[in-house]
């Protein structure tokens, strides 16, 4: 599952020289959760994360690299909540190691299926969180009374943890915040983008999309991303990819 490297090394890029906080992963330290998704009222808001008219980016990328990634943990880079005045820039960020051997394409597209979809399932009290997955941003309303009761950065990259833990392939997972005004949010947006290109074609071929390179709207994704095409057509020597 070598396909999302590079993204996760030009994502590091992106945030590796600003300064940052790191906590390991902490399963007793999570935000209260909700059985639903949370309602935050205006008039109850303490500020917006990733407000329109600010920098916002979510993506989630994958490897199955110890290198990469190698333990559970939380990044903030920037102000944490309790610091954080009106409405503010926001990433967040998410790399996962699974365990999942590169010749099982199958058990590969469903475990990133399972995994897009478990970003749904995280629901702290007082964050209330809009996704728009066709702009890749995520856009936050916080309440005041979750400020005053203390909710950080750190319990809720504890809450994501856990929740991406229960899928059984995730090994490792790093959950990172930014909020830092200094970040490239345009870049990282960019950056989301590629990321959810790459997830797109891998479940085109793993669909079985047919192997004719020269007529397929999905070149340029291929051209740029190695693996991509050794993908497909060893998927198509398989006999999984069949011609329309
Ligand atoms: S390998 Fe070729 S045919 Fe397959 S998705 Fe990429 S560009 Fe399309």
């Amino acid at each position: 599952m070598e396909l999302y490297n590079s993204l996760i090394k030009e994502t590091a890029a992106q945030y590796e020289h600003l300064s940052a906080k790191t906590w390991d992963y902490d399963p007793r330290s999570q935000w209260t959760s909700s059985q639903n998704s949370e309602l935050v009222l205006q008039k109850d808001a303490a500020f917006e994360l990733g407000a329109s008219g600010k920098g916002s980016a979510n993506f989630v990328l994958f490897t199955s690299s110890s290198e990469l990634v190698s333990k559970d943990q939380v990044i903030l880079c920037g102000k944490d909540l309790k610091e954080i005045k009106g409405d503010c820039d926001f990433a967040r960020i998410v790399l996962l190691r699974i365990g999942v051997l590169d010749d099982d394409d199958e058990a590969v597209y469903r475990t990133l299926r399972d995994i897009e979809f478990a970003k749904y399932h995280v629901y702290p009290q007082g964050y209330m969180v809009r996704i728009s997955p066709e702009s890749y941003r995520e856009q936050v309303r916080v309440s005041k009374d979750a400020i005053r009761r203390g909710i950080s950065f750190k319990a809720l990259g504890n809450n994501y943890i856990t929740a991406y833990k229960q899928n059984p392939t995730v090994i490792n997972a790093t959950v990172i915040f930014i909020t830092d005004p200094a970040a490239n949010y345009n870049e990282l947006k960019a950056l989301a983008k590629k990321s959810s290109d790459v997830t797109g074609t891998l479940t085109h071929i793993l669909e079985g999309l047919p192997t004719d390179c020269s007529v397929c709207a999905l070149k340029d994704v291929c051209d740029e991303v190695e693996g991509m095409k050794e993908l497909h057509f060893g998927v198509g020597a398989g006999g999984s990819a069949h011609k329309h």
